[in-house]
């Protein structure tokens, strides 16, 4: 039987410092692929495919191959996006030996609001019909909620000829936000995805305010999913406050029976704790930040840093929750040599001061 060819496509990177991308580009994907690093050269393995970065003359040269058109241009434009973040301010160019024949993103999925509710007090549940739902069971969990501005026909984003996404602007520009896909109902459909409701005093919160105020029919679109799937291992140590919740609950809810988890879970009161229900053991510790005595700081990550002090190597820690917590348990983590493959370790929000 012949093996299936891979699709090859080759581009050219022209950072400020190619050197000190090619270590950016390791450092960050240790945690989304297998990584084998030599002195000029990287290769990045993962279930969409290969992404081989080569140090030539202050130049990357990229080779990308997978098995599918669309595994290629999604590895294309998750490559030029991470490319072009870490090249910050820096002047950065990057070429592709072909344009995309794609005329759209392939992961772009329209779908339309079926209904909407209050899951606990700050927590609202909008239930989203999709024509394929196949993409986002098990795998990735999240995704970019875009949503059109009103009264307007949308337009969705295209792909640039760097490979970035080419996103709508001016009176067509969206509103765009990162959520997790709670629950995926396969015969109705459906996907689920829950907003926290946080009003801070005098700044807009468009996506949560989106799901208090979303009509049934109304059509937004889902880029994705993408950013970190289930963890699989025999035991796992879970990390987040109320906008981890949902991951948190989707994972509770899908591991393969047998996992052994401990969760410790801050939210604002008793009031905002949800059932967890699994098909592992779960053993649940809430945090009630309202109980906090006045100006405390950091404590999940105190409590978190306590678990993981207590958890074995081989225990899955997964954490998600704001910037300054997560940056914490963060170098923890590393200050106790803890492999990297075996840690999510992401912060879902920043909280800015006042
Ligand atoms: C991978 C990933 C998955 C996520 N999944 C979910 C999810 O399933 N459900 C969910 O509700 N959120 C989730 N989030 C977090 C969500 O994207 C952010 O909270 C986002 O900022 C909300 O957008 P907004 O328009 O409501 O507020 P923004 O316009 O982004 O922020 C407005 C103000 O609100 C503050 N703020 C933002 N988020 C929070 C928060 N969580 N708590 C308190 N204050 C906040 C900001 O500091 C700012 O002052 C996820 C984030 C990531 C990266």
């Amino acid at each position: 039987m012949n093996a299936v060819q891979p699709l090859k496509l080759s581009g050219v990177a022209l950072p400020r410092d190619a050197e000190r991308m090619l270590e950016e580009i390791c450092e960050h994907f240790v945690e989304h692929a297998d990584v084998q690093r030599s002195k000029n050269h990287a290769l990045l393995k993962s279930k969409n495919g290969t992404a081989s970065f080569r140090l030539a003359d202050s130049k990357l040269l990229i080779e990308l191959a997978c098995e599918s058109e669309v595994a290629l241009q999604l590895n294309r434009t998750m490559i030029a996006e991470h490319l072009f973040y870490f090249a910050g301010e820096d002047p950065f160019e990057l070429t592709w030996s072909e344009h995309s024949p794609l005329a759209a993103l392939p992961n772009i999925h329209e779908v339309t609001v079926v209904s909407s509710e209050d899951v606990t007090p700050h927590m609202r549940r909008v239930k989203f019909a999709c024509a394929d739902v196949s993409p986002f069971a098990g795998g990735d969990m999240h995704v970019r909620l875009l949503v059109p501005p009103k009264g307007r026909p949308p337009v969705w984003p295209g792909i640039r000829k760097d490979g970035r996404v080419a996103w709508p602007e001016g009176d067509d520009e969206i509103l765009v936000r990162i959520y997790t896909i709670r629950a995926v109902d396969i015969e109705r459909r459906e996907l689920w995805i829950d907003f926290l409701q946080h009003p801070v005093p005098h700044v807009a919160t468009p996506g949560a305010d989106f799901a208090r105020d979303v009509l049934p029919g109304e059509k937004v679109a889902l880029l994705g999913p993408g950013g970190g799937g289930l963890p699989v291992a025999r035991s796992i140590l879970l990390v987040g406050d109320e906008s981890a919740l949902p991951a948190i609950a989707r994972i509770a809810a899908e591991v393969t029976p047998g996992t052994r988890m401990q969760a410790i879970i801050e939210v604002l009161d008793e009031a905002e704790e949800q059932p967890l229900p699994s098909a592992g053991s779960l053993d649940v510790r809430w945090l009630h930040r309202n109980s906090y005595p006045a100006g405390a700081k950091g404590i999940l990550a105190e409590e978190a840093k306590k678990a993981v002090a207590s958890v074995d190597d081989e225990t899955f820690v997964w954490v998600a929750c704001e910037k300054a917590d997560v940056r914490s348990i963060r170098a923890f983590l590393k200050s106790r040599g803890r492999d990297k493959k075996k840690m999510y370790v992401a912060w879902y929000w920043e909280q800015h001061s006042a």
